[in-house]
């Protein structure tokens, strides 16, 4: 599973406010994903800023945003807003 581990090389980063809007209109356009995100995260801390990223699923060119903490490690659980996709970083 280690193959989904994204290199750690942030795009950008945003505002708490622009996260969770970022990861709200991710779940509201994409079927299953916030049922998904819910399974698979335990919420994020408080923090002032994160870091984003570039989606590297091909075409693409959205950005992905914090949605939650792993469950199961301790890595970041992250949704491209444009296509969806889930990875971790
Ligand atoms: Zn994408």
């Amino acid at each position: 599973m280690s193959s989904n581990i994204g290199q750690n090389y942030p795009y950008s980063s945003e505002t708490e406010a622009e996260r969770a809007a970022a990861v709200e209109a991710a779940t509201a356009a994409n079927e299953g994903l916030a049922e998904a995100i819910n399974g698979a995260t335990t919420p994020l801390d408080s923090q002032d800023r994160w870091w984003t990223w570039r989606c590297r699923k091909r075409g693409c060119g959205g950005i992905v945003h914090a949605a939650g903490y792993a469950r199961d490690n301790r890595a970041v659980y992250v949704v491209c807003d444009r296509c969806g996709s889930t990875s971790l970083r």
